[in-house]
């Protein structure tokens, strides 16, 4: 294996911008302006935990305002630095308009590794964290809404809403300062699977276009493909379970920390991950093959590889090896520009990251705006719509009796079109709608312009453009 050093992760996302923008007409400076990250503040602070006191490095970066609030996770994590949270804050931008949620691009870090600490510590982390953080206005629900990300979760998220709601007593709109917070605390439901939802939505959509399905070599639906997952974290697991679940894929891998499971009969998720929450890795697994190199594991044969965990994973040592012809990026910036480049040229397919792993900040949308509008998805409507659906059963009855006709609804049908929809049920529409829509575009771009060869491409192009859009829009 080569080991060849490779540009940082924000010039593995400025260089992708570079070869997408050569492709958009803008008026001279406008594209550098929508590249340039517009803020990264740095926070240190100290929290007294066993007996002394420990100093913090957290920040939060703003990479473009052209909508606010801006939005992005807050990751957890003892690599964070200032260039990852700056490309992570870029690619936030670019994911939310190419999916059309109204917002800007941010993202924020601190430098920790949370399985050290105790719960009760990592709550006073957090808030002291927020309370950094939210004095500066980089919490808010007009103006910048974290949200989860590598290493943090709903828990996280609800002290960060509590500790906001304690420093603004009355703001009524308190609770859209964060989202992916737990349902108690004003979150929504399906936030929690929702990147790996949308993962799974993507590809459907991909498989609903033959044409795109050819190019990568493929063919058919998502039925008896070969998957192999790197990361069982929450996007990867939910990924790689609806896809086996629900659409018939066959988990041929799966590689964590501590090295992958491979079985060509299939993995179920499910189990996987007990096994992981009980021992602490894959290793050990019973019935299935251990491979202690789990990064070899990405060059093994499969259909659809979906690196799922941290940045760089695919990189100029090992993209020439990689056998999978259709890659989907459910992490953020799995892959750096020189893979890319290695990768497109072998003809591999990539879904990239801005779109495919959108579900989240979609869902972060849906979770934002019932927070403004104080009152859950389908309270209003479903009563409503069922005794709408049962005018009609019932009328269909009628004439049955009337004229004897023998018609009998299947009882399961009359269950299911009574069923008015609940919050989880259009919070999914909303999202299949958003990860369709946004598929069915960049796939346009791809297919009908000459000069594009690539959905990485079309993707910026399409969010590119909108940013600047808005700019023209405000006159700048
Ligand atoms: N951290 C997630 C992402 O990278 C979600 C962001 C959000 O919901 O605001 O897209």
């Amino acid at each position: 294996m080569l080991d060849v050093k490779e540009p940082g992760f924000r010039e593995n996302v400025d260089l992708m911008f570079h070869r997408a923008v050569a492709h958009v007409d803008l008026p001279p400076g406008l594209a550098e302006k929508i590249q340039i990250c517009n803020s990264t503040y740095t926070v240190r602070f100290g929290v007294r935990l066993r007996g002394k006191i420990e100093t913090f490095v957290g920040y939060r970066s703003v990479h473009s305002e052209h909508m606010e609030p801006v939005k992005g996770g807050i990751r957890f994590a003892p690599e964070v630095n200032q260039n990852e949270v700056e490309a992570l804050a870029a690619l936030m931008t670019y994911k939310c308009a190419l999916v059309e949620t109204p917002f800007g691009g941010s993202k924020g870090g601190l430098c920790i590794d949370p399985r050290k600490y105790e719960e009760h510590e990592l709550e006073q982390i957090t808030r002291r964290f927020a309370y950094e953080l939210a004095k500066r206005d980089l919490i808010h629900p007009a103006q910048n809404v974290p949200a989860p990300d590598m290493g943090t979760g709903e828990r996280e998220m609800a002290w960060i809403a509590d500790q906001y709601a304690r420093m603004n007593t009355t703001d009524i709109n308190a609770r859209a300062c964060v989202t992916g917070k737990p349902l108690n605390s004003g979150g929504i439901k399906g936030r929690v699977e929702a990147t790996g939802r949308g993962v799974q939505y993507a590809l459907r959509e991909f498989f609903r276009h033959p044409d795109d399905v050819k190019k990568a070599g493929l063919s058919g639906s998502l039925a008896g493909k070969r998957v192999i997952v790197q990361g069982l974290g929450n996007v990867g697991f939910h990924a790689a379970k609806f896809l086996r679940e629900e659409d018939d894929a066959i988990i041929t891998a799966v590689i964590e920390r501590d090295g992958a499971l491979v079985s060509k009969d299939g993995l179920d998720p499910d189990a996987v991950r007990e096994w992981i929450g009980q021992n602490g890795g894959v290793k050990g697994f019973p019935g299935v093959d251990y491979v202690e190199n789990g990064q070899s594991v990405l060059e093994m044969d499969c259909d659809i590889l979906i690196p799922a965990a941290l940045e760089g994973v695919i990189n100029i040592n090992n993209a020439g090896d990689i056998k999978a012809p259709l890659i989907i990026e459910a992490a953020n910036g799995p892959i750096t520009a020189n893979a890319d480049e290695i990768l497109r040229e072998k003809g591999v397919v990539i879904i990239p990251d801005l779109y495919a792993n959108a579900g989240g900040v979609t869902v972060s949308y849906f979770e934002w705006v019932k927070n403004l509008s104080h009152i859950r998805f389908g309270r209003m409507q479903r009563r409503n719509e069922e005794a709408h659906a049962l005018l009609l059963v019932k009328e269909l009855e009628r004439l049955s009796a009337d004229k004897g006709l023998g018609w009998e609804l299947k009882p399961d049908f009359k269950r299911r079109y009574l069923q008015g929809a609940d919050e989880l049920q259009l919070v999914r529409s909303g999202l299949d709608d958003t990860m369709r829509k946004a598929y069915q575009d960049i796939s346009e771009t791809w297919n009908s312009r000459s000069d594009v060869h690539d959905l990485r491409t079309a993707a910026f192009i399409l969010a590119i453009e909108r940013v600047a859009a808005s700019y023209r829009a405000k006159g700048l």
